[in-house]
């Protein structure tokens, strides 16, 4: 069985604006019946996403299953949010060149981000561009320092634009399976 998680990734966010900007976020959310104050529970099982799915979650998701990890997981911390098992390849922002991913030497500066929050640049060899290599992965990776996870939720785009203006940054829509 696979679990599919969307992310928002706030990929603006200071470390030290992070905890503010959930709890405004989670309020919201959950005064709009969208998530639930309480966690994810299951008769048998612990661990469940920390807030669990609300009676207005059609309004942020088109669909969702309705299983026992279905809710939204709050991270604060710098962190990569991939695609899991749905896998990804590496392309030019610039010309859109598309490059396997073994002929670029991409996780060099995926361990200096971790590292040091340092967004280091690619450089296209169809294009001589130099581009920050977190704008490289297609489908999209989150590089950030806030994310909202969505376990088995569908969302919509006008939910993702809508977190973004509570936030007021920049996200990234990471749809992830695993
Ligand atoms: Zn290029």
């Amino acid at each position: 069985m696979t679990t599919s998680i969307q992310s928002i990734v706030d990929t603006e966010a200071t470390l030290e604006e992070a905890d503010e900007l959930a709890r405004i976020v989670v309020a919201d959310l959950c005064d709009r019946g969208i998530t639930l104050p309480t966690p994810q529970t299951h008769e048998y099982l612990t661990d469940g996403p920390r807030y669990a799915t609300g009676p207005r979650v059609f309004d942020a998701a088109d669909s969702i299953n309705d299983c026992f990890p279905c809710g939204m997981d709050v991270s604060i911390g710098r962190n990569v949010y991939d695609t899991g098992e749905l896998g990804f390849e590496l392309a030019c922002p610039n010309c859109q060149h598309e490059f396997d991913p073994e002929t670029l030497e991409w996780a060099g500066p995926v361990s200096q981000w971790y590292e040091s929050g340092a967004v280091d640049q690619l450089t296209c060899s169809k294009c001589s561009t130099s581009t920050a290599f977190t704008d490289w992965f297609t489908p999209p990776f989150g590089f950030g320092n806030l994310a909202f996870s969505f376990n088995e939720w569908f969302l919509k785009r006008e939910f993702v634009d809508y977190v973004s203006d509570l936030l007021q940054h920049q996200v990234v829509w990471v749809k992830a399976q695993y």
